[in-house]
């Protein structure tokens, strides 16, 4: 359930977004908050500024997160985001023990909008093989 508390804070995300495109960015804004509502961090897409497919703000708040705040604190975290998060962020976000994640424009909306968006190549994975060598330096590191 969204309440308005959440939606305050959501349409921050969105006017992070909108800032972001200001600077030459691509329009895609986050936040975390704590339960009080208290801004903890923020960030927007730098793809293009950094050259770098990973700086959503999604996973660049996940990061901090998991840097930042003890697991107690992250797991009472909440992140508010302009569009759903991808894939790749989704799992830094779990990785990260956030606790929660509110979103504006789904990525059906999104692709709706833009479908650009939607472009997701895939990619040829084979394995699983060679278990017997794979499994020596697992076995070191996790028996230590
Ligand atoms: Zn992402």
């Amino acid at each position: 359930m969204i309440t308005p508390a959440d939606e305050r804070l959501l349409r921050r995300a969105i006017e992070i977004a909108a800032h972001a495109v200001t600077l030459g960015d691509a329009p895609y804004g986050s936040l975390l908050a704590g339960p009080d509502g208290t801004v903890l961090a923020e960030a927007h897409n730098t793809v293009r500024r950094d050259d770098d497919i990973t700086a959503h703000p999604e996973l660049k708040l996940a990061r901090w997160a998991a840097r930042e705040l003890d697991p107690d604190t992250a797991a009472d975290t909440t992140m508010y985001t302009s569009c759903e998060p991808c894939g790749m962020c989704a799992g830094a976000i779990v990785r990260s023990g956030l606790g929660r994640v509110v979103h504006a424009l789904s990525t059906a909306q999104l692709i709706a909008l833009n479908p650009g968006s939607g472009a997701r190549p895939t990619v040829r994975q084979d394995g699983p093989a060679l278990f017997d060598a794979a499994r020596a330096p697992i076995e070191a590191y996790y028996r230590a």
